[in-house]
């Protein structure tokens, strides 16, 4: 079994000293709540000289509550994120994401801006934050900036190299569904999900986002699909319409027929649940 190597650990209590960390190093790793982190250290090739762990950062914790929007720091666990009731009574969809992710201990530890920054394919959270409109607030080499979930995900290079310091959540009066599965019960990844949110109006919906997580690619947006729920009553919408629409929609993402039968899946039991609300 490999053993940890040496490295320098840093705790640094600001944001501003530990991007100074970040830009002196010669090999940093951020450290969030360390459940991918702690996992893959003794493997990794690239071994970092510099850990820098950004608990002690006390800004980038806690859940914000504006008349506007609702903040949620990087370093907020997911199991305070699915449990908060500010972001249960407006972003339903996020608690019960985060609540599905691995384990009651793994949750605790796991934080909001890992889980993002981690910029995995198969990680729960952003295509529920790309459905919900959110935003991150990133502190990066150059400049701090905040940035669409998607930009934030398509950042490469250096200029990916920097701090998630917020993630930031409009309060749209949306409604979101998450729905997710899994390869076995013992394997609690996710193997394939569908973030929805719309805003209801008489009889329909608008501001329709459908995103899915295929596990296999960033996020994708289902753009047709959303185009059919927004120019239907709810009432004429179609489960089986609404899969032809979705499995063009994903003509380009060469999804196994497992996958897709789940996404099907979902698109009936959301058009239950907006026909029987
Ligand atoms: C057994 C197991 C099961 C899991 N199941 C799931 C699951 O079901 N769903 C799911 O989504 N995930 C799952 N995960 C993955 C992981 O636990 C979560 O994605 C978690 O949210 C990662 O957050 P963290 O704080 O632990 O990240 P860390 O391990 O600390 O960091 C992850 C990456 O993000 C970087 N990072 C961390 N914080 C920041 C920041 N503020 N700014 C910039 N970079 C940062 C780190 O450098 C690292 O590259 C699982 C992991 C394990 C070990």
């Amino acid at each position: 079994m490999p053993i940890l190597k040496d490295f320098r650990y840093h705790a640094p209590v600001g944001v501003d000293e530990a991007l100074a960390l970040l830009h002196k190093s010669k090999k940093p790793l951020l450290l969030g709540g360390g459940t991918f982190v702690l996992n893959t250290l003794k493997k990794t090739a690239a071994y970092p000289t510099d850990v820098i762990g950004l608990r002690k950062i006390a800004s980038l914790h806690g859940i914000r509550d504006a008349a506007k929007e609702v903040t949620i720091g990087s370093m907020t666990t997911l199991a305070e994120v699915a449990s908060s009731p500010v972001v249960g009574e407006h972003f339903a969809s996020l608690a019960g994401a985060a609540a599905c992710v691995a384990t009651t201990p793994l949750r605790h530890m796991a934080t909001i801006g890992g889980n993002v920054a981690s910029r995995f394919f198969w990680v729960d959270l952003p295509s529920v934050l790309m459905a919900l409109g959110a935003k991150v607030a990133w502190a990066g080499d150059k400049a701090k900036k905040t940035l669409s979930v998607e930009d934030f995900l398509s950042l490469t290079g250096p200029e990916a190299r920097g701090i998630v310091t917020e993630v930031l959540l409009p309060k749209s009066g949306l409604t979101g569904v998450y729905f997710r599965h899994t390869q076995t019960m013992e394997v609690d990844l996710p193997l394939v999900a569908m973030a929805f949110a719309a805003r209801r109006q008489a009889g329909g919906v608008k501001d329709v986002r459908c995103i899915v997580n295929t596990t296999l690619s960033r996020p994708v947006r289902l753009t047709g699909v959303a185009s059919y729920f927004e120019t239907k009553k709810v009432t004429e919408w179609k489960a089986d319409e609404a899969a032809d629409v979705l499995r063009r929609d994903l003509e380009q993402g060469k999804l196994d027929d497992y996958r897709l039968h789940c996404l099907c899946a979902d698109l009936e039991s959301l058009i239950d649940k907006f026909k029987k609300a």
